[in-house]
């Protein structure tokens, strides 16, 4: 990997909408090569949740509009399970970029790059990260040891989901030895709720729908509401979550009107279905146990088609569930 980028202007850059992972494991990269000399720059899409600002402290991460050049030779692509997450083309806005290191956890990882370092086993991004930045001997701080915590943390949903390994824990455990303050990991990204987004969740929970058979739950918000209460990019991160904490429930969908005509939506699942089945029938993808796709359509249009695909794949999985209960 060294051999690629030595002597090259280095793209750092992952997936729009940026999460926890993506987001840690950019700034970790980044800091990583600059105290090894290289020249190496961070950019995303999209703005970063004000709940990870504290990741970022120099702010190295550009924005398309504020990097100062295009001259970048070579890009390291983290938590990206194709080129398009990235939201825009590199080959048009990059066009000296020779080479991709593609560095990722996705099952549906399409092997793009030169070079592929890629571990479904991962629990994060930042967790084959901190394996890399062992083998390169850097000098840890508290900003890379940081940057990368989060991303293991955001991604485990605090140590919770099956991808949790021991060795996950082994190395939260090194972060935390090399400077990574959970006080101010918990306080930046659980404990700092704006007003208007805990107002908007508790209207998207009011709508909240279970199957029939109790066996799939689903919120969802317009662009309408998510406009009214003023949302912003991230704030409607971990909704989800809620609809899969119901006894019973298999698969959780929350169904976000993003733009007009757009909907953005992410899927989770507990024990028997992989939710990257589910996304892939829309032409997303992700994990196991989190995905996500989007299509085009409006709320009342989709809702339906979706629920009926879901419940589709919930019924060819029942023996499973039924084994459960
Ligand atoms: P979330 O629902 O939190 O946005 O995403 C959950 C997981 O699904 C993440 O790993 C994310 O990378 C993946 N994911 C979300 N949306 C898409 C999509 O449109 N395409 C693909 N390939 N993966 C997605
Ligand atoms: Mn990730």
């Amino acid at each position: 990997m060294l051999s690629l980028l030595k002597g090259r202007k280095i793209l750092v850059t992952s997936h729009r909408d940026p999460d926890g992972d993506c987001i840690g494991s950019t700034v970790a990269m980044t800091l990583a090569l600059e105290q090894m000399g290289f020249d190496a720059e961070a950019l995303n899409l999209d703005e970063i949740p004000y709940r990870y600002t504290f990741c970022d402290p120099y702010r190295l991460i550009y924005s398309m509009n504020s990097i100062p050049d295009r001259e970048h030779e070579v890009a390291v692509v983290l938590d990206s399970s194709d080129l398009h997450r990235l939201g825009y083309e590199m080959e048009r806005e990059f066009p000296k970029v020779k080479h991709i290191i593609n560095i990722d956890h996705h099952k549906s990882n399409e092997k793009f790059g030169d070079l592929n370092l890629v571990d479904e086993t991962a629990a994060a991004v930042c967790e084959i990260l901190y394996g890399i930045l062992k083998q390169w001997d850097i000098d840890w701080n508290d900003q890379i040891a940081n940057a990368l915590y989060t991303g293991i943390t955001t991604d485990t949903g605090s140590f919770k989901y099956e991808s949790t390994s021991s060795e996950t824990l082994r190395i939260a455990a090194d972060l935390i030895d090399y400077g990574a303050d959970i006080n101010i990991i918990r306080t930046s990204i659980w404990e700092n709720e704006p007003y208007n987004r805990i107002h908007a969740l508790s209207n998207v929970l009011d709508n909240i729908k279970l199957s029939e058979d109790g066996r799939i739950s689903w919120i969802k918000i317009s662009l309408e509401e998510i406009e009214r209460h003023q949302l912003n990019n991230g704030d409607l991160e971990s909704f989800v979550d809620y609809p899969r904490t119901i006894t019973g429930v298999e698969v959780a969908l929350f169904i976000k009107e993003m733009e007009k005509g757009q909907l953005k939506v992410s899927v989770r699942t507990k024990s028997c279905i992989d939710a990257t089945k589910i996304a892939s029938v829309f032409g997303g993808g992700g994990h196991k146990r989190a995905a996500g796709f989007k299509i085009k359509g409006t709320l009342d249009q989709e809702e339906e088609r979706i629920l009926k695909v879901v419940q589709e794949e919930v019924d060819k999985e029942y023996k499973c569930m039924d084994s459960l209960i």
